[in-house]
Protein backbone atom coordinates (compact mmCIF):
# COMPACT_ATOMS: atom_id res chain seq x y z
CA UNK A 1 0.00 0.00 0.00
CA UNK A 2 1.31 3.32 -1.03
CA UNK A 3 1.59 5.58 2.08
CA UNK A 4 0.66 9.57 2.07
CA UNK A 5 2.09 12.05 5.00
CA UNK A 6 -0.61 14.57 5.31
CA UNK A 7 1.19 15.72 8.17
CA UNK A 8 1.66 19.86 9.19
CA UNK A 9 5.63 19.20 9.86
CA UNK A 10 7.90 17.75 10.16
CA UNK A 11 6.25 17.44 6.89
CA UNK A 12 7.05 14.97 4.16
CA UNK A 13 10.03 14.91 1.81
CA UNK A 14 10.37 13.91 -1.62
CA UNK A 15 11.30 10.28 -1.50
CA UNK A 16 14.33 11.33 -4.00
CA UNK A 17 16.00 13.47 -1.29
CA UNK A 18 15.76 11.28 1.50
CA UNK A 19 17.23 8.37 -0.74
CA UNK A 20 19.74 11.16 -1.49
CA UNK A 21 20.57 11.80 2.02
CA UNK A 22 20.68 8.70 3.14
CA UNK A 23 23.42 7.48 0.31
CA UNK A 24 25.46 10.74 0.57
CA UNK A 25 25.03 11.62 4.56
CA UNK A 26 28.30 9.41 5.27
CA UNK A 27 30.48 10.28 2.21
CA UNK A 28 29.86 14.44 2.02
CA UNK A 29 32.93 15.54 0.71
CA UNK A 30 34.19 12.11 -0.48
CA UNK A 31 36.17 10.16 1.96
CA UNK A 32 36.10 12.29 4.62
CA UNK A 33 34.06 12.84 7.73
CA UNK A 34 30.77 12.15 7.42
CA UNK A 35 28.29 15.06 7.37
CA UNK A 36 27.35 15.16 11.19
CA UNK A 37 30.97 15.37 11.79
CA UNK A 38 31.98 18.63 9.77
CA UNK A 39 33.11 21.47 11.38
CA UNK A 40 31.19 24.59 11.19
CA UNK A 41 34.33 26.51 10.68
CA UNK A 42 35.48 25.03 7.81
CA UNK A 43 35.32 25.50 4.07
CA UNK A 44 33.05 22.91 3.48
CA UNK A 45 30.32 24.55 5.81
CA UNK A 46 31.07 27.75 4.45
CA UNK A 47 30.84 26.74 0.31
CA UNK A 48 27.17 25.02 1.89
CA UNK A 49 26.13 28.32 3.76
CA UNK A 50 26.72 30.14 0.54
CA UNK A 51 25.20 27.53 -2.02
CA UNK A 52 21.69 27.61 0.15
CA UNK A 53 22.17 31.34 -0.21
CA UNK A 54 22.58 30.97 -3.40
CA UNK A 55 20.05 28.92 -4.78
CA UNK A 56 17.12 30.59 -2.02
CA UNK A 57 18.41 34.30 -3.85
CA UNK A 58 17.61 32.51 -7.19
CA UNK A 59 14.60 30.89 -6.93
CA UNK A 60 12.57 33.48 -4.69
CA UNK A 61 14.03 36.29 -6.83
CA UNK A 62 15.96 37.89 -3.41
CA UNK A 63 16.85 41.33 -4.27
CA UNK A 64 20.43 42.51 -3.53
CA UNK A 65 19.69 44.24 -0.62
CA UNK A 66 17.72 41.65 1.33
CA UNK A 67 20.28 39.62 3.46
CA UNK A 68 19.50 35.60 4.23
CA UNK A 69 20.48 34.72 7.42
CA UNK A 70 19.98 30.64 8.89
CA UNK A 71 18.94 30.38 12.56
CA UNK A 72 17.52 28.02 15.08
CA UNK A 73 14.49 28.07 17.25
CA UNK A 74 12.01 27.56 14.88
CA UNK A 75 9.54 30.23 13.35
CA UNK A 76 8.40 30.52 16.60
CA UNK A 77 11.30 32.36 18.47
CA UNK A 78 11.04 34.85 15.41
CA UNK A 79 7.64 35.90 16.92
CA UNK A 80 9.64 37.10 19.89
CA UNK A 81 13.04 38.40 17.60
CA UNK A 82 10.80 40.66 15.43
CA UNK A 83 9.58 43.13 18.26
CA UNK A 84 13.12 42.78 20.00
CA UNK A 85 15.24 43.68 16.29
CA UNK A 86 12.09 46.24 14.89
CA UNK A 87 10.40 47.82 18.33
CA UNK A 88 11.78 50.70 20.09
CA UNK A 89 10.76 50.30 24.04
CA UNK A 90 7.46 52.19 24.01
CA UNK A 91 6.90 51.59 20.20
CA UNK A 92 4.11 49.73 18.67
CA UNK A 93 3.14 47.73 16.38
CA UNK A 94 0.36 46.27 13.94
CA UNK A 95 -0.82 42.53 13.77
CA UNK A 96 -3.00 41.20 10.91
CA UNK A 97 -4.54 38.58 12.73
CA UNK A 98 -6.53 35.69 10.70
CA UNK A 99 -5.62 33.04 12.55
CA UNK A 100 -4.04 31.03 14.66
CA UNK A 101 -0.83 32.00 14.08
CA UNK A 102 -0.57 35.25 13.61
CA UNK A 103 -3.03 35.21 16.99
CA UNK A 104 0.54 33.31 18.85
CA UNK A 105 2.77 36.01 16.86
CA UNK A 106 0.93 39.19 18.20
CA UNK A 107 0.72 37.28 22.00
CA UNK A 108 4.56 37.26 22.36
CA UNK A 109 4.78 40.67 20.66
CA UNK A 110 2.73 42.14 23.12
CA UNK A 111 5.28 41.05 26.00
CA UNK A 112 7.53 43.87 24.10
CA UNK A 113 4.99 46.79 23.51
CA UNK A 114 1.98 47.95 22.52
CA UNK A 115 0.63 45.38 19.85
CA UNK A 116 -3.07 46.42 17.81
CA UNK A 117 -4.54 43.51 15.99
CA UNK A 118 -6.08 44.70 13.23
CA UNK A 119 -8.28 43.04 10.45
CA UNK A 120 -8.17 44.94 7.71
CA UNK A 121 -4.53 45.66 6.25
CA UNK A 122 -6.21 48.86 5.24
CA UNK A 123 -6.21 50.09 8.51
CA UNK A 124 -2.52 50.36 9.50
CA UNK A 125 -1.12 52.48 11.91
CA UNK A 126 1.43 54.92 10.12
CA UNK A 127 3.17 55.40 13.85
CA UNK A 128 3.67 51.61 14.19
CA UNK A 129 6.95 50.05 13.90
CA UNK A 130 6.13 47.18 11.23
CA UNK A 131 3.26 45.24 10.09
CA UNK A 132 3.16 41.68 10.84
CA UNK A 133 1.54 39.17 8.23
CA UNK A 134 1.16 35.14 8.70
CA UNK A 135 0.68 34.67 4.84
CA UNK A 136 -0.53 31.28 4.85
CA UNK A 137 -2.23 29.75 8.27
CA UNK A 138 -1.50 25.81 8.13
CA UNK A 139 -3.81 25.29 11.33
CA UNK A 140 -7.22 27.69 10.12
CA UNK A 141 -6.40 26.16 5.84
CA UNK A 142 -6.78 29.71 4.87
CA UNK A 143 -3.85 32.34 2.85
CA UNK A 144 -3.35 35.89 1.64
CA UNK A 145 -4.58 36.41 -1.75
CA UNK A 146 -1.68 38.81 -1.71
CA UNK A 147 0.49 40.99 0.58
CA UNK A 148 -1.35 44.16 1.72
CA UNK A 149 0.76 47.74 0.89
CA UNK A 150 1.76 48.70 3.96
CA UNK A 151 2.95 52.50 5.10
CA UNK A 152 5.55 50.64 7.72
CA UNK A 153 7.85 47.74 7.31
CA UNK A 154 6.12 44.61 6.64
CA UNK A 155 6.98 41.32 8.45
CA UNK A 156 5.82 38.02 6.98
CA UNK A 157 5.89 34.74 8.91
CA UNK A 158 5.99 32.73 5.67
CA UNK A 159 6.47 29.41 7.49
CA UNK A 160 3.91 26.80 5.66
CA UNK A 161 3.98 28.81 1.50
CA UNK A 162 7.59 30.13 1.41
CA UNK A 163 8.73 28.34 -2.12
CA UNK A 164 5.13 26.91 -2.83
CA UNK A 165 3.91 30.10 -4.20
CA UNK A 166 5.40 33.06 -5.67
CA UNK A 167 5.87 35.96 -2.80
CA UNK A 168 7.24 39.56 -3.95
CA UNK A 169 10.18 39.58 -1.32
CA UNK A 170 11.08 43.18 -2.51
CA UNK A 171 7.78 44.34 -0.40
CA UNK A 172 9.40 43.17 2.61
CA UNK A 173 10.72 44.28 5.02
CA UNK A 174 11.54 40.90 6.98
CA UNK A 175 10.25 37.03 5.76
CA UNK A 176 11.13 34.03 8.10
CA UNK A 177 10.23 30.67 7.74
CA UNK A 178 10.93 26.99 9.69
CA UNK A 179 12.35 24.87 7.41
CA UNK A 180 9.90 21.51 8.67
CA UNK A 181 7.13 22.61 5.74
CA UNK A 182 8.64 23.10 2.55
CA UNK A 183 12.47 24.07 2.92
CA UNK A 184 13.95 20.75 4.54
CA UNK A 185 13.65 19.10 8.12
CA UNK A 186 13.33 21.07 11.46
CA UNK A 187 16.11 22.84 13.31
CA UNK A 188 16.65 25.37 10.60
CA UNK A 189 14.69 28.70 10.15
CA UNK A 190 15.06 30.85 7.40
CA UNK A 191 15.71 34.68 7.77
CA UNK A 192 15.19 37.31 4.45
CA UNK A 193 15.81 40.61 5.74
CA UNK A 194 16.10 44.09 4.87
CA UNK A 195 19.58 45.06 5.36
CA UNK A 196 18.09 48.77 6.46
CA UNK A 197 15.96 47.10 9.32
CA UNK A 198 19.55 45.42 10.86
CA UNK A 199 21.36 47.02 13.60
CA UNK A 200 17.95 48.65 15.33
CA UNK A 201 17.79 45.91 17.86
CA UNK A 202 16.57 47.23 21.63
CA UNK A 203 18.99 47.46 24.06
CA UNK A 204 18.88 44.10 26.21
CA UNK A 205 18.22 42.25 22.99
CA UNK A 206 19.59 38.21 23.71
CA UNK A 207 22.60 38.50 20.46
CA UNK A 208 21.64 35.34 19.18
CA UNK A 209 18.36 37.03 18.34
CA UNK A 210 20.34 40.18 17.21
CA UNK A 211 19.91 40.09 13.61
CA UNK A 212 22.75 42.64 13.10
CA UNK A 213 24.86 40.09 15.27
CA UNK A 214 23.68 37.31 12.85
CA UNK A 215 24.47 38.76 9.95
CA UNK A 216 27.95 40.16 10.94
CA UNK A 217 29.15 36.60 11.82
CA UNK A 218 27.53 35.03 8.29
CA UNK A 219 25.21 32.71 9.89
CA UNK A 220 27.51 31.43 12.38
CA UNK A 221 27.28 33.31 15.27
CA UNK A 222 26.75 29.74 17.18
CA UNK A 223 26.96 26.27 15.79
CA UNK A 224 24.94 26.95 12.30
CA UNK A 225 22.59 23.05 12.00
CA UNK A 226 24.81 22.04 9.60
CA UNK A 227 22.39 18.95 8.48
CA UNK A 228 19.50 20.90 8.47
CA UNK A 229 21.35 23.24 6.19
CA UNK A 230 22.74 20.18 3.98
CA UNK A 231 18.83 19.01 3.91
CA UNK A 232 17.89 22.66 2.39
CA UNK A 233 20.26 22.38 -0.01
CA UNK A 234 18.96 19.50 -1.61
CA UNK A 235 15.24 20.16 -0.92
CA UNK A 236 16.57 23.61 -3.36
CA UNK A 237 17.92 21.60 -5.57
CA UNK A 238 14.66 19.12 -6.07
CA UNK A 239 13.02 22.86 -6.10
CA UNK A 240 14.84 23.70 -9.25
CA UNK A 241 15.05 20.81 -11.08
CA UNK A 242 11.16 20.75 -10.56
CA UNK A 243 10.98 23.94 -12.66
CA UNK A 244 11.11 26.41 -10.18
CA UNK A 245 8.37 28.34 -7.60
CA UNK A 246 5.96 29.43 -10.27
CA UNK A 247 5.84 25.64 -11.65
CA UNK A 248 4.86 24.44 -7.62
CA UNK A 249 2.49 26.93 -7.27
CA UNK A 250 0.10 25.86 -10.37
CA UNK A 251 0.94 22.07 -9.13
CA UNK A 252 -0.25 22.93 -5.79
CA UNK A 253 -3.21 24.12 -6.95
CA UNK A 254 -3.88 21.02 -9.00
CA UNK A 255 -3.26 19.08 -5.85
CA UNK A 256 -5.85 21.65 -3.34
CA UNK A 257 -8.29 21.51 -6.34
CA UNK A 258 -9.12 17.54 -6.04
CA UNK A 259 -9.54 17.48 -2.36
CA UNK A 260 -11.37 20.94 -2.93
CA UNK A 261 -13.44 19.41 -5.46
CA UNK A 262 -14.43 16.18 -3.12
CA UNK A 263 -15.64 18.44 -0.43
CA UNK A 264 -17.82 20.32 -2.87
CA UNK A 265 -19.36 16.86 -4.19
CA UNK A 266 -20.35 16.20 -1.06
CA UNK A 267 -21.49 19.06 0.39
CA UNK A 268 -23.02 19.13 3.90
CA UNK A 269 -21.30 16.29 4.94
CA UNK A 270 -17.98 18.15 4.01
CA UNK A 271 -18.01 21.23 5.59
CA UNK A 272 -14.38 23.68 4.31
CA UNK A 273 -13.25 25.84 6.70
CA UNK A 274 -12.20 28.92 4.25
CA UNK A 275 -13.82 29.53 0.69
CA UNK A 276 -11.82 31.40 -2.11
CA UNK A 277 -9.84 33.89 -2.56
CA UNK A 278 -8.65 32.91 1.18
CA UNK A 279 -8.68 28.74 1.22
CA UNK A 280 -5.14 27.82 1.04
CA UNK A 281 -3.82 25.08 -1.26
CA UNK A 282 -1.10 23.82 1.00
CA UNK A 283 -3.11 23.52 3.78
CA UNK A 284 -7.38 22.13 3.11
CA UNK A 285 -9.40 22.01 6.41
CA UNK A 286 -12.74 20.62 6.74
CA UNK A 287 -15.19 19.09 9.31
CA UNK A 288 -17.69 16.35 8.95
CA UNK A 289 -21.92 16.49 10.59
CA UNK A 290 -19.92 15.65 14.21
CA UNK A 291 -16.50 15.06 15.75
CA UNK A 292 -17.09 11.25 15.88
CA UNK A 293 -17.24 11.38 12.49
CA UNK A 294 -14.17 13.54 12.00
CA UNK A 295 -12.06 10.68 14.43
CA UNK A 296 -13.79 7.81 11.92
CA UNK A 297 -12.66 9.47 8.98
CA UNK A 298 -9.05 10.45 10.32
CA UNK A 299 -9.32 6.37 11.74
CA UNK A 300 -10.69 4.74 8.26
CA UNK A 301 -7.82 7.35 6.61
CA UNK A 302 -4.75 6.40 8.41
CA UNK A 303 -5.80 2.44 7.28
CA UNK A 304 -5.81 2.96 4.11
CA UNK A 305 -2.73 4.80 4.20
CA UNK A 306 -3.62 8.67 4.39
CA UNK A 307 -1.68 9.36 7.54
CA UNK A 308 -2.11 12.59 10.07
CA UNK A 309 -4.73 13.96 8.80
CA UNK A 310 -6.66 15.17 12.08
CA UNK A 311 -6.84 18.78 12.37
CA UNK A 312 -4.77 21.13 14.29
CA UNK A 313 -5.51 20.55 18.14
CA UNK A 314 -7.08 24.13 18.43
CA UNK A 315 -9.32 24.20 15.57
CA UNK A 316 -10.04 20.48 15.18
CA UNK A 317 -11.88 18.91 12.28
CA UNK A 318 -9.20 17.48 9.67
CA UNK A 319 -6.42 18.99 7.64
CA UNK A 320 -4.44 17.71 5.06
CA UNK A 321 -1.47 19.47 3.98
CA UNK A 322 -0.08 19.53 0.50
CA UNK A 323 3.24 21.03 0.53
CA UNK A 324 5.82 21.18 -1.92
CA UNK A 325 6.74 17.56 -1.48
CA UNK A 326 3.01 16.28 -1.95
CA UNK A 327 2.17 14.64 -5.64
CA UNK A 328 -0.49 14.61 -7.16
CA UNK A 329 -1.24 11.65 -6.39
CA UNK A 330 -1.19 11.69 -2.91
CA UNK A 331 -4.12 14.46 -3.70
CA UNK A 332 -5.66 12.24 -5.72
CA UNK A 333 -5.96 9.38 -3.84
CA UNK A 334 -7.42 11.30 -0.66
CA UNK A 335 -9.91 12.94 -2.86
CA UNK A 336 -10.75 9.39 -3.98
CA UNK A 337 -11.13 8.14 -0.60
CA UNK A 338 -13.30 11.25 0.69
CA UNK A 339 -15.98 10.26 -2.01
CA UNK A 340 -16.26 6.98 -1.06
CA UNK A 341 -16.33 7.85 2.74
CA UNK A 342 -18.99 10.16 1.95
CA UNK A 343 -21.31 7.39 0.04
CA UNK A 344 -20.66 5.13 2.82
CA UNK A 345 -21.22 7.54 5.41
CA UNK A 346 -23.92 10.63 4.55
C1 LIG B 1 4.13 25.68 11.46
C2 LIG B 1 4.04 27.13 11.57
C3 LIG B 1 4.71 27.84 12.60
C4 LIG B 1 5.49 27.14 13.69
O1 LIG B 1 6.78 26.87 13.30
P1 LIG B 1 7.90 26.42 14.36
O2 LIG B 1 9.12 26.37 13.52
O3 LIG B 1 7.46 25.11 14.92
O4 LIG B 1 7.96 27.47 15.41
C5 LIG B 1 4.64 29.20 12.60
N1 LIG B 1 3.95 29.87 11.66
C6 LIG B 1 3.29 29.24 10.69
C7 LIG B 1 2.56 30.03 9.67
C8 LIG B 1 3.32 27.86 10.61
O5 LIG B 1 2.65 27.23 9.62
Amino acid sequence: MRRWNFAAGPAMLPPDVVAEAARRLRHWHGGGPSLLEVPFTGPEVAELLHDVEDELRTLLAVPPGHRILFVQGGASLQFSAVPLNLMPAGGSADYLVAGYWAERASAEAARYGHVRRIADAGTVDQGAAYLHVTSCETADGTWEPALPDSPVPLVVDATADLLARRLDIGRCGIVYAGAQKNLGVAGLTVLIVCEDLLGRARPGTPAMLDYAVVARNDSKACTPPVPALWLTSLMLRWVRGRGGVAVLEARNRRKAALVYAAIAAAEGFYRGLAAPPRRADVAVCFRLPTPDLDRDFVAAATEQGLLHLKGHPAVGGVRACLFNAMPIEGAAALSDFMRGFAARHA
